[in-house]
């Protein structure tokens, strides 16, 4: 970090911060500047508060250097992460295509469904069973009997199955069933969620938290990959802004902006970050266009009919189509899908 000294304090003040500095175990460097004094903190300093040094008597302002992340850092290792669960493969130059309805509703509607994912190429098969709905009225999911369609729809199709688990008293019972564990975007931040899902063996996709910074998102991962878990890749599903033509707004430069920071790959989640099927395929393009390192998206038999978010699942038809299309950029940009 650096401390930044208030204009006009004496070289005292700063000698006295870099006593303190000293005193945590790090290096100071002070440089004496014309119009203030600056101290530079040579070590690690993550494990410190740093922001405690701004109540230090002739301290302006401290500056972080280092990301509080660490092992999600490209600074800790630079080869890129690949996420791999069956034949499902995100990361390294792979592109990890996932598709299927939000919700599990029926063992025909999975079984359709998950007949033309398997017959697009994709690898990856998504469902929920225990569904976070913003309200309590809402359908709630199937809970174990949907786990129980989805292995079914593995066993057929050897499709990985990737479902969201909701909390960490479900994380054995959804583990048993999944090859990609979920977890939604409203609980980024459920630390004890994190700390169970960093400890089991399955490979987890992360989605952002509708207002979480990136910083935010990289630490949520750190929490699965301090505890032992290195099978982490972040989705992008969009935040909240001020905008309301789309149900969030879906930043893709998140993929470029992570993929400098993180080996960890990048899933984009088009049907959550727009909320309109109409947006969905462009989007898809636009993220392999930019070489993000998966897709997830929704898809229905019957999307007027379905029992959660219908309005952004594609028809089957559409989704063919547009993996064909996404087939042709992936091919150009040089993934593998
Ligand atoms: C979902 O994938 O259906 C879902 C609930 O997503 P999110 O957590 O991004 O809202
Ligand atoms: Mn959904």
């Amino acid at each position: 970090m650096i401390i930044v000294m208030k204009q006009g304090t004496s070289r005292e003040a700063a000698e006295k911060i870099a006593a303190r500095v000293a005193e945590l175990e790090l290096k100071p460097h002070i440089i004496y500047g014309e119009e203030r004094n600056v101290i530079a903190v040579v070590g690690d300093d993550r494990r410190k508060d740093r922001t405690a040094f701004e109540t230090c008597e002739g301290v302006d302002q401290v500056m972080p250097i280092l990301a509080e992340y660490k092992i999600a850092s490209k600074e800790t290792k630079s080869e890129p992460t690949i996420v791999q669960a069956l034949d499902l493969k995100i990361g390294g130059g792979h592109l990890g295509i996932i598709a299927g309805p939000c919700s599990v509703e029926s063992e025909e509607q999975i079984m359709e469904t998950a007949r033309v994912v398997k017959r697009s190429g994709a690898k990856g098969f998504r469902g929920g069973a225990f569904k976070p709905r913003t309200s309590p009225y809402s359908f709630q999911g199937m809970k174990e009997e949907g786990l129980k369609i989805l292995a079914a729809a593995r066993e057929e199709t050897g499709l990985a199955i990737v479902t969201e688990v909701m909390t960490p008293h479900h994380v054995d019972l959804v583990a048993s069933y999944a090859d990609v564990l979920q977890i939604g975007a409203r609980n980024m931040q459920n630390y004890q969620l994190l700390e169970a899902v960093g400890g089991c063996d399955k490979p987890t996709l992360l989605k952002r938290g509708a207002s979480a910074t990136m910083d935010e998102f990289l630490l949520a991962a750190e929490y699965i990959l301090d505890r032992g878990n290195q099978q982490v890749a972040l989705c992008e599903r969009g935040i909240r802004t001020f905008e309301t033509h789309t149900r969030f707004t879906l930043p893709l430069a998140s993929v470029t902006y992570l993929q400098s920071k993180t080996h960890l790959p990048i899933v984009i989640d088009p049907s959550h970050g727009t909320g309109h099927a109409y947006l969905v395929p462009p989007m898809c393009s636009a993220a392999v266009a930019i070489k993000a390192d998966g897709l997830i998206v929704e898809i229905h038999p019957d999307p007027p009919n379905a029992m959660s978010d219908g309005a952004q699942s594609l028809t089957l038809d559409v989704f063919e189509e547009t993996m064909k299309q996404c087939r042709v950029i992936a091919d150009a940009v040089g993934l593998k899908m």
